[in-house]
């Protein structure tokens, strides 16, 4: 059995991280793919959890050498997902989530056409805002920056196959949850789990 691909994508303060990282707390067989970047560790970022950080040149060496699904640079930084760690869990059949930006989401549909993307909005441009300040971990200028960034990325939310808004928090995980719940039930993914099951109830003679 295989896992599906969840491309989650929204502006920076979105809180598309904290809803994830609730929505792997309470389901099973559900990850987040930790993606490479060249960007500074904000406080209490950790190596190899929230990132894999890295330097310019050791990136590059990973594009050439074909490491990376999609990359790419967002806000003067560079983003990557690591291949191979995808490609292992889904075979598994996790799940995985890809917390990427809208030109990763891009590359990823073009080699998995039947990744499932969801794109979270925030209320309105004032609580994002509001989200990035008290979120105090980058500088007023980067703030200013990704709050230029976030019309560019939000008007990509047409390519999504759903939209949640992130307003009130308890509410935008219920719905990110019952996306994954639902994509579990659906008929190409119920034969691959229910396999014999099904078979045994198709095959059985009913005696009267
Ligand atoms: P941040 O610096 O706030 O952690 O992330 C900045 C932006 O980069 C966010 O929109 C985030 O989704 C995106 N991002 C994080 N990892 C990746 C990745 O591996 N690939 C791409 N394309 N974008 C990523």
């Amino acid at each position: 059995m295989t896992g599906s691909l969840f491309i989650v994508t929204a502006a920076s303060g979105t809180g598309k991280t904290s809803l994830v990282k609730q929505l792997l707390a309470t389901t099973n067989d559900l990850t987040v793919s930790v993606s490479h970047t060249t960007r500074a560790p904000r406080p209490g970022e950790i190596d190899g959890q929230h990132y894999h950080f890295t330097d310019t040149d050791s990136f590059t060496n990973g594009i050439n050498a074909g490491l990376f699904l999609e990359h790419a640079e967002v806000f003067g930084n560079y983003y990557g997902t690591s291949e191979e760690s995808v490609r292992t869990q889904l075979a598994a059949g996790i799940d995985v989530i890809l917390e990427i930006d809208w030109q990763g989401a891009t590359q990823i549909r073009n080699i998995f056409p039947d990744a499932i993307m969801v794109f979270i909005l925030p209320p309105s441009i004032a609580t994002l805002r509001q989200r990035l300040s008290t979120r105090a971990q980058d500088s007023v200028e980067v703030i200013e920056r990704r709050l230029a960034g976030a019309v560019t990325e939000m008007a990509q939310y047409v390519n999504a196959d759903y939209v949640v808004i992130n307003d009130n928090f308890d509410v935008a995980l219920a719905e990110l949850k019952a996306i994954i719940v639902a994509d579990r039930q659906t008929l190409g993914r119920q034969q691959q789990r229910y396999h014999r099951t099904i078979s045994n109830l198709l095959n059985t003679q009913v005696e009267e």
